[in-house]
């Protein structure tokens, strides 16, 4: 199937290597055309203001918003999470602003602070998978419909709500594909 990553700014060319490491074939979104034949969508980490101004530049934050709505699976992966919140802590702008969750930016601190972890996530694996965190947010509050996928250190990592899922952590930069998997299994199939 047709995945598509946003390509505009940040982790870019992991995801859409993990996305053929499953047998899919991925597409990079840079404007509204590469919307049209993906069957689900990644998010991917970088600077979430940067992201917000070239979606605006490239008029894809309308078309985009209004394909989420439609009901288009998106993984939202750090920065992507701030983008699909409705509310972010510490930033006043708005993005793509579908989910009912309020995030913090930069919430675990600097770069100096980013960090890996090992986490078990029973919806995902039975395994502990690394975690990894670079100056990631967390959510601070989820609203009606959104549910919480994992904690760290009793912080909200992981969130679903209805074919929205949004996670703080980058899984493209481990060798474990178990989140996207998990992704496609439970929301674009
Ligand atoms: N700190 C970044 C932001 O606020 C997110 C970091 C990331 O995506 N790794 O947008």
């Amino acid at each position: 199937m047709n995945i598509g990553v946003l390509a505009l700014q940040g982790g870019v060319i992991e995801h859409l290597n993990q996305i053929k490491a499953l047998g899919h074939n991925p597409i990079e979104v840079k404007d509204p055309r590469h919307l049209e034949n993906i069957e689900g969508l990644i998010l991917p980490g970088g600077e979430s203001t940067t992201i917000g101004k070239l979606l605006n530049v490239t008029g894809l934050m309308e078309p985009l918003r209004n394909k989420i709505k439609e009901g288009l699976p998106v993984l939202g992966t750090c920065a992507g999470m701030i983008l699909l919140a409705k509310n972010i802590e510490n930033d006043n702008r708005k993005y793509i602003s579908l989910m009912n969750i309020k995030v913090k930016r930069n919430a675990f601190g600097t770069q100096i602070d980013s960090f890996r972890t090992k986490k078990q996530i029973k919806a995902i694996s039975d395994k502990p998978l690394e975690l990894v965190f670079i100056r990631a947010p967390y959510v601070t509050e989820i609203g009606d419909g959104v549910q919480v996928l994992c904690e760290v250190d009793n912080n909200i990592v992981g969130v679903g709500e209805k074919n929205m899922l949004a996670i703080s952590f980058h899984p493209e930069l481990t060798s474990n594909l178990e989140f996207l998997r998990y992704f496609i299994k439970e929301y674009i199939k």
